[in-house]
């Protein structure tokens, strides 16, 4: 951390946000500064194909000193653009939201005391959750199944605008997984998590960047990037399943020497042939989701590509690079860091 490292990092992924971007620059800026903290807004720009680039950039020539902008050049998808903005964030407190005011910049505050009282996770539970139907009934489901399969405890996994303390974000920025949940990867890293009541309200413009398939994807990241129990689950079918036809060959095998063959049933068979080869194709199916994102992380492409940084020349850079360089030097004892333990 450099000398200069304002108190809170604000960080917050944009894509395709040119109609909702001026109306969170209006509210968003007022109500830092109202903080009376120093402060820096990370903006990632996951690859914007409309004007939010070119807004983005507008904005950092007002306010060079509090707004720094990471640019994709592609589309790398939300969390790793918050990935992204977390290795640039330089402050000991940082908050990630959405662009989009569904969270409201107001809440910050709130979220930041909870941060200087010491808790190193500020997790979120929405108030009245605005979102169509058919994400609440989804979410509410898929929230139940984490709660039993994974050791995640977190009361509403669907809200990014939480606050993580500066040991946090270094764990987070060291987690070289391709696809990751942020939330439930904090939660697990944080030494005193709590969670706390926020507004939520409707997106001000523009529409929601998740089709349901992207938000399957996402919930498939949640249950296989922390647990292995659906793998399991197919083992303990399997020998179920194994026992059971054991024991119904035994029976055939007997009826046989006392009444005789059979031959009624057929389709009976069928149902359960198919039903059972149901089973199995989703069994690969399950399997193929973990063996695929093992590809993934081995071939260890990187998670997103920094195409440029605007920020003014009194925030120092703080590139992954320049980290991990200040770490190795470190190590080496030739120049002193902050120990944050
Ligand atoms: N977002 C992003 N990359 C993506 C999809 C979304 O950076 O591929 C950003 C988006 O600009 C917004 C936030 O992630 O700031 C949440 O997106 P959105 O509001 O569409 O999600 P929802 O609120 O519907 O879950
Ligand atoms: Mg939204």
């Amino acid at each position: 951390m450099s000398a200069d490292a304002p108190v809170l990092s604000v960080v917050i992924p944009v894509y395709n946000e040119e109609a909702v971007l001026p109306a969170l620059f209006a509210r968003l800026y007022p109500a830092l500064d109202a903080l009376g903290t120093s402060y820096e807004v990370v903006f990632v720009n996951d690859g914007s194909k409309d004007r939010s680039a070119a807004l983005l950039r507008a904005q950092f020539e007002q306010r060079p000193r509090e707004t720094r902008v990471v640019l994709f050049h592609a589309n790398f998808g939300q969390h790793s653009a918050v990935m992204a903005g977390l290795s640039y964030a330089r402050g000991p407190h940082v908050i990630t939201m959405d662009a989009d005011l569904q969270n409201p910049p107001e809440e910050v505050g709130k979220i930041l005391n909870r941060l200087e009282e010491g808790y190193d996770y500020v997790g979120t539970v929405r108030q009245q959750r605005q979102d169509v139907w058919w994400r609440r009934v989804l979410s509410r489901a898929i929230n139940r199944l984490r709660e039993w399969i994974t050791p995640i405890r977190i009361a509403d996994q669907g809200c990014m605008m939480r606050g993580y303390g500066r040991a946090v974000v270094d764990a987070l920025n060291q987690t070289h997984e391709v696809n990751t949940f942020i939330p439930a990867l904090a939660s697990l890293y944080a030494m005193r998590p709590i969670e706390i009541p926020i507004a939520h309200e409707e997106r001000a413009a523009g529409q929601s960047k998740y089709s349901l398939y992207s938000l399957v994807r996402l919930n498939f990241d949640l249950v296989t990037g922390f647990s292995l129990v659906p793998l399991q689950l197919f083992s303990m079918v399997g020998m179920a399943v194994s026992v059971l036809s054991a024991l119904l060959v035994l029976w055939l095998f007997i009826r046989r020497l006392i009444i005789g063959p059979e031959a009624e049933g057929l389709f009976t068979l069928f149902g359960i042939v198919f039903f059972l080869i149901g089973v199995a194709l989703f069994g690969i199916g399950l399997l193929g989701e973990y063996v695929g994102r093992m590809y993934l992380q081995v071939r260890a492409r990187p998670r997103y590509i920094v195409q440029a940084v605007l920020e003014s020349q009194h925030s120092a850079p703080a590139s992954i690079l320049d980290t991990q360089r200040l770490r190795a030097l470190a190590q080496r004892g030739d120049v002193e860091t902050v120990d944050r333990s």
